[in-house]
């Protein structure tokens, strides 16, 4: 296998770097390596990079920024009357950084590492890596830009003893790793343009991830908005104009903003001062003068919530402040000062190294590059699972659906668990397979990812169905689910770009076991009690809570009190479920009808 490329896909720059001689060096493409993740038209010409980011202030409505945030949607965008997909986008970017690395290096880039934000989902994950494949590429591995960030500190540090992070080249005799000072924990603070996340890793021999969290919507975008709207504010006391949703107006002031706010990292006061600013009948100015104070507290509920996702990834490795020996800001936004100035409170300056937040992730990846590839084997990077991924099931209770975890979040992958499930009735046609993420017990507060049905052989209540999850390296999900003895198996294909059209696909009948190449063993816990699917008591509750109260009402709910209790009691005390299930379906149907002769009332009313 040739060199594999390592590129930090950002949501406002990306970078591309590669292993040289086991040292990652960033290539400098559009001159300093930083590259706008930014697409515009001019003409018939599509320019990335930093001429397409010089457009973008005069030319928003041909410019494409930010893409990342689009990832895993369905939304398509618009360039020069053409749609494009999310993918086409990033892809785009893809191309032009190995494209122009290509002319650096003189070498074809066919094979790369991509990162994603630990936080980002499965459907953002398969959509990074339909891009790599847009763009021609053989994408080998998706890693989590934290992990990317630490994997290159810890790469550093170990090659040259002092982590003089500023200069990735930096000259020093190389201690072997035995040298190094053991283990110690670290936390990735990564605030860019659009995400934020943070870990906190076990560094050592071995870089493991124990907890990610963060926020896909929170980024130095927002802190450019609030500056933004102060602008249009004062624009409005003194122009009368209200150019909140005039675009060029506002895409000039994101980058007046912008400006102001990296000079607030250097300055403690900024002048804001711009002739041209494009309103419906000419020009119109803004002077005014921000201080980075004002700024901080205009910000301040952004840094809060940073902080609390801190406290929260601490909370999940159950590592307190003290344990955490190194604190790594990754992130062009970290250079903001306040960003510091807050995490040394709770950790203190001595634990906070300084790396360069715009090259590390970048550089990692071609870290990690070089181990695929074999080039460079001394660190083995475990990671972990962002959310928890469970199946709807109804409660022991019969209450209420919960999602009942199959595989939790900061679990290591790859991974392949199984957990039984049963029936709920005897002859149960179908059970309802819908997998959700996220750390709710509610499905209505999860991402539902996927769903399919599994047709039922005719069984007792209680019948096992197992279902396996499984979930790989690169942080996409399969699901096998079996109704046990009876050989009825249904294997979901997740279209997670479009959950919806994936439920229709419904059931696929398939032969024999799934292969589990590189996964760990099977476990398989099997649960007490039927958790499980029951479409009468679903439809029942369902029809409860849209009837108006009343004598029948009061029946159907005391039927179906029955019927769950029986179903529970799964015929012990002399319970007859069928008998009972009998008498809720011909309530259900009676409603049914009369809602029917209602609706026909209606209709020859008007
Ligand atoms: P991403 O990973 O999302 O692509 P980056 O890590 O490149 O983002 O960070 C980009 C963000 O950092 C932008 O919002 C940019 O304005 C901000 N930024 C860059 N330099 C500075 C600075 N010196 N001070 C404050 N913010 C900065
Ligand atoms: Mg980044």
């Amino acid at each position: 296998m040739g060199k594999i490329y390592g590129i930090d896909l950002g949501t406002t720059n990306s970078c591309i770097s590669v292993l040289q001689e086991g040292r990652p060096h960033i290539i400098p493409v559009d001159g300093n390596g930083i590259v706008p993740s930014v697409v515009s038209l001019d003409g018939t010409n599509l320019l990335v990079g930093r001429k397409a980011w010089n457009r973008a202030a005069a030319f928003p409505e041909q410019t494409i920024r930010s893409v990342k945030r689009l990832m895993g949607t369905m939304e398509k965008l618009t360039l020069g009357g053409k749609e494009y997909e999310p993918e086409d986008i990033s892809a785009m970017i893809l191309r032009y950084l190995c494209d122009e690395a290509h002319k650096i290096e003189g070498r074809e880039i066919e094979n790369v590492v991509i990162t994603v934000p630990a936080y980002f989902s499965d459907a953002q994950r398969r959509a990074t890596m339909e891009a790599g494949k847009r763009a021609g590429l053989a994408v080998e591995r998706i890693i989590n830009e934290p992990t990317a960030a630490a994997l290159f500190y810890d790469h550093v540090f170990a090659s040259y003893g002092e982590p003089d992070l500023k200069n990735s080249s930096a000259k020093g005799s190389r201690p072997a790793p035995s040298q190094r000072t053991g283990e110690e924990y670290a936390l990735v603070y990564d605030l860019g343009g659009g995400t934020f996340d943070v870990s906190v890793l076990r560094m050592g021999e071995i870089i493991e991830v124990l907890a990610s969290t963060g926020d896909t919507h929170l980024g130095g975008d927002d802190f450019d908005k609030r500056i933004v709207t102060r602008i249009l504010r004062q624009i409005k006391e003194k122009d009368g104009l209200d150019l909140e949703d005039h675009v060029p107006a506002v895409a000039r002031l994101n980058a007046v903003a912008e400006k102001a706010k990296i000079s607030l990292s250097e300055k403690a006061s900024v002048r804001i001062e711009e002739t041209h600013i494009p309103a419906p009948k000419g020009n119109c100015t803004v002077s005014m003068e921000l201080s980075r104070e004002e700024f901080e507290s205009m910000t301040e509920d952004f840094v809060d919530r940073t902080v609390a996702s801190v406290e929260k990834a601490m909370e999940e490795a159950q590592l307190s402040a003290e344990k955490i020996g190194k604190v790594l800001l990754v992130g062009g936004m970290t250079r903001m000062p306040v960003i510091a100035a807050r995490l040394e409170k709770i950790f203190g300056s001595a634990r906070m190294p300084v790396v360069d937040p715009d090259l590390s992730v970048a550089n990692g990846a071609a870290i990690q590059g070089g181990i695929i590839s074999g080039e460079n084997c001394e660190q083995i990077l475990v990671d972990v699972t962002p959310h928890t991924l469970s199946l709807e099931s109804i409660s022991f209770d019969f209450e209420r659906l919960e999602c009942a975890p199959i595989i939790p979040r900061n679990t290591q992958i790859p991974v392949t668990r199984a957990r039984t499930f049963g029936t709920v009735s005897y002859h149960q046609k179908a059970a309802e397979l819908k997998v959700y993420q996220g750390e709710s017990h509610f499905p209505e507060d999860n991402t539902l990812i996927g769903e399919t049905y599994l047709e039922l052989a005719p069984a007792e209540a209680h019948c096992p169905i197992v279902v396996e999850y499984s979930y790989d390296l690169n942080g996409i999900v399969h699901m096998v689910a079996e109704q046990k003895g009876y050989s009825r198996k249904t294997e979901v294909r997740i279209d997670s770009r479009n959950p919806q059209l994936f439920s229709s696909q419904g059931l696929k009948e398939i032969e024999g076991d799934t292969e589990n190449e590189d996964e760990e063993e099977i476990e398989v816990e099997v649960e007490e009690g039927a958790n499980a699917i029951n479409f009468v008591t679903q439809h029942a509750r369902n029809m409860l809570s849209k009837m108006p109260a009343g004598e029948k009402k009061d029946v159907l709910a005391e039927t179906l009190a029955r019927y769950e209790r029986a179903l529970l009691d799964d015929g012990d005390d002399g319970n007859n479920v069928d008998e009972i299930e009998d008498e809720l379906l011909s309530l259900m149907e009676e409603e049914i009808e009369v809602a029917d002769e209602d609706a026909d009332d209606n209709a020859d009313e008007e």
